[in-house]
């Protein structure tokens, strides 16, 4: 399994490693959420992604959506497929493409038919997204929310999506057969804990503590790191002397 967090800022010397936005590309195919999906996708991956998997619908996890669609409509043979719970689909059609912010492409086609449908899942559910069988598991945000397990024929990985401290996530890590890397948020640093606490995020002390529950030995890779804050967290993170935990890198592909 290949997995790529797509930039989401440039700098003169190219993409930078502050991460903005969120968006996950596996095997150059299949995104989870749709940050920068637009503005940072290859040309090889805009021509492959039809399915997105949403975790929740903050902006910053679906930023890019809209452009995206927008960027393909008039070449799609398929309709861009967003699977997601019902309370983001219910969210994006009445914020997002409601006419105001941005068409409601659910409604429109292109010559060769729709250019969007959206695909329910539920919370616990096991669903089939292309090659990828993923596994759904509610976590602890300010809105509905969800982390997955992520598996092909060989690989498992984890995502835990936007959360606070939260037990359903763990326990699916810790019950799965296989396990070849987690990715776990860590928003803010120590000294922004009560923000941490109200935006039902993690520091770098709260995620230790979600990592005492983790019973797996496999790679764990920190993400959504806040940019403003990017050097103090991977510095408090690197203070914690964590075996086996490191910051994902923005851009580059990872293979499990
Ligand atoms: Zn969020």
């Amino acid at each position: 399994m290949k997995l790529q967090l797509l930039p989401s800022t440039f700098d003169d010397a190219g993409p930078s490693p502050r991460q903005h936005l969120t968006c996950f590309v596996i095997d150059d195919s299949v995104a989870v959420d749709a940050g920068s999906l637009a503005m940072a996708v290859s040309p090889l991956q805009q021509s492959q992604i039809r399915n997105i998997v949403l975790t929740h619908a903050h902006l910053d996890h679906i930023a890019g959506l809209p452009l995206f669609i927008d960027d393909l409509f008039s070449t799609l043979t398929e309709p861009i497929t967003v699977h997601a719970t019902q309370p983001v689909i219910d969210t994006l059609e009445r914020d997002i493409f409601n006419w105001s912010v941005y068409p409601r492409f659910s409604e429109l086609s292109n010559a060769n038919g729709p250019v969007l449908r959206y695909e329910s899942f539920g919370q616990a559910e096991e669903f089939t997204v292309r090659n990828l069988t993923l596994r759904a598991v509610e976590v602890n945000h300010k809105v509905p929310s969800t982390g997955f397990l992520i598996s092909d024929t060989e690989t498992t990985i984890a995502l835990s999506g936007d959360t606070a401290g939260t037990e359903g996530f763990w326990n699916l890590v810790n019950s799965a057969d296989v396990m070849s890397a987690i990715l776990v948020e860590c928003a803010f640093p120590d000294e922004l804990d009560e923000l941490a606490v109200v935006s039902h995020h993690l520091t770098p002390r709260l995620m230790a503590r979600e990592l005492e529950k983790c019973e797996r030995d496999c790679p764990v890779y920190i993400v959504n790191l806040k940019p403003m804050f990017r050097e103090v967290i991977v510095d408090q993170i690197a203070r914690l002397n964590l075996k086996g935990v490191t910051i994902l890198e923005v851009g580059k592909a990872y293979q499990w």
